[in-house]
């Protein structure tokens, strides 16, 4: 029997605001001692009252734009009621059917090179709960309040996605599209992209939606990829075997790389929803909506598109030059320095200065080496003033010292030489301290040409006009 896996996933997204959802405490308390970073509010002390961080609706849009959804000009805020001991208030804040948006989707370019469009079903603002955490030596519980009122956006997609491959592709896009937009460092490792995955199976053709599981606990993509498969394996084999799928909570363990059950599922009326009556509705007026999407900026999807269009650029660099908002516009600043076609720009982009970017852990905005300084150096190996692999030195060169390439050509004496007077000398000394794979190479290996030339560049500080010293090489050796 052919099944196909039916996969939605429910994200938690920590936005980057300096300060929590409804308090004054710092947003992020990565590292920090356990409880140092709370106050009345987060812990939900009784008396004390919440007030909206403006910056969260802000972020909050921003995210709801680049998903297409309908922004409400009108949301409010709901009590989800539950008993947890992270939870000191014995209830979320989050927001239920009137919520920021409505609707939305994403499009996500799949291996084989077609688009798989994930609707959004649900997006809103909601604060965090805190940490528990067991003490294996004495045996208790421990809890960590600091991460009680971190904002968050819940969003949970359609059971759109077919395998653990698309769920994989669809959230790197979405940590992709979260950095560009600037709402969130999206770090699974340090839970600012949390993920639950709802996976169930169906017999192909068919459009039913059966019983699902959920997947919690998974801390990289990679988990989310490897979890699903191995859930999606357990499914089709219980419906070979005639069983029926339960709808449980599973929770991966990455150190075994499996999935244990936790607990049947709770339904949504357990959770006795009611507006939370100590916030005002938010009102997202059209003047303030205007002024946080005013810079609204071309998202990575279309950019890749008008890179190959625009550009002419094969798929495989507008991927890579779009992995990131800041390279891009890089990219596209050297682009326009340069003037001439963008495939070379992106050629030393992509072999040299993101080598340069990836030893150094800097990003393009600390590098000295500026768009222009490198459309510079192109331009200087395609006059024919410095060669390749001067050029190449340079970019190192321009950006330890911040100088202008010209400025380091001309005071370090880098031109390259063409003159067939000046080589001709070089090449005469290498001959005659190389006797014997001169003999070698007139004995026919011909393959020692390398040698020579890669001689006469070291002497010549790799300045020689490098087809000229092997023109001149061939000659003399005849
Ligand atoms: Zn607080
Ligand atoms: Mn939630």
């Amino acid at each position: 029997m052919e099944y196909e896996a039916v996969i939605g996933l429910e994200t938690h997204i920590q936005l980057n605001t300096a300060s929590k959802i409804f308090c004054s405490c710092k947003a992020d308390s990565w590292n920090a001692a356990p409880n140092t970073n709370i106050c009345p509010v987060c812990t939900g002390m009784p008396g004390v009252l919440p007030v909206l961080n403006r910056r969260v609706v802000e972020k909050g849009t921003l995210l709801a734009a680049a998903m297409h959804a309908d922004l409400q000009p009108v949301s409010f805020f709901d009590r989800k009621n539950y008993f947890y001991p992270d939870l000191p208030k014995g209830y979320q804040i989050s927001q239920y059917d009137r919520s920021l948006a409505k609707g939305g989707y994403m499009d996500v370019p799949q291996a084989d090179g077609t688009l798989r469009r994930v609707t959004i079903w649900k997006l809103h603002m909601e604060e965090d709960a805190g940490k528990t955490k067991n003490d294996l030596i004495s045996g208790s519980r421990r809890i960590d309040f600091n991460r009680c009122g971190v904002p968050l956006i819940e969003m949970v997609t359609g059971p759109d996605l077919r395998s653990a491959d698309e769920a994989a592709n669809y959230l790197t896009r979405l940590r992709q599209l979260l950095r560009w937009i600037g709402v969130s460092e999206a770090d699974m490792e340090k839970g600012h992209l949390r993920c639950d995955a709802n996976v169930s199976l169906r017999r192909k053709g068919e459009t039913i939606l059966n019983t699902k599981t959920e997947i919690k606990n998974v801390n990289s993509i990679e988990a989310v990829r490897t979890a699903i498969v191995k859930e999606i394996d357990r499914q089709s084999r219980a419906y070979e075997h005639g069983e029926r799928i339960e709808a449980w909570t599973l929770e991966w363990d990455e150190d075994s790389q499996t999935l244990k059950k936790m607990r049947s599922k709770e339904t949504e009326a357990d959770y006795r929803y009611f507006r939370e009556p100590d916030l005002l509705p938010v009102y997202l007026t059209d003047e303030w909506r205007a002024a946080i999407l005013q810079d609204f900026p071309e998202l990575p999807l279309a950019r890749r598109a008008r890179f190959m269009a625009g550009y002419g650029l094969p798929e495989y660099d507008a991927e890579l030059l779009t992995a990131e908002r800041s390279l891009s516009d890089y990219f596209e600043k050297a682009v326009q320095a340069y003037g001439g076609e963008a495939k070379r720009v992106s050629n030393w982009l992509m072999n040299d200065v993101l080598r340069m970017l990836n030893d150094s852990g800097k990003t393009t905005a600390q590098l000295a080496l500026t768009p222009a300084y490198l459309a510079d150096i192109i331009k200087l190996v395609e006059a024919g003033t410095i060669n390749t692999n001067t050029g190449k030195g340079l970019l190192e060169k321009v950006n330890a010292s911040g100088k202008s390439p010209e400025e380091i050509v001309r005071a370090e004496g880098l031109a390259k030489v063409s003159d067939d007077g000046a080589i001709r000398a070089v090449v005469e000394q290498v001959l005659a301290e190389s006797p014997g794979e001169v003999a070698a190479y007139r004995g026919g290996k011909v393959g020692l040409i390398g040698f020579f030339t890669g001689q006469v560049m070291k002497k010549m500080q790799g300045k020689a006009d490098a087809q000229k010293a092997r023109a001149l090489l061939e000659e003399m050796l005849r």
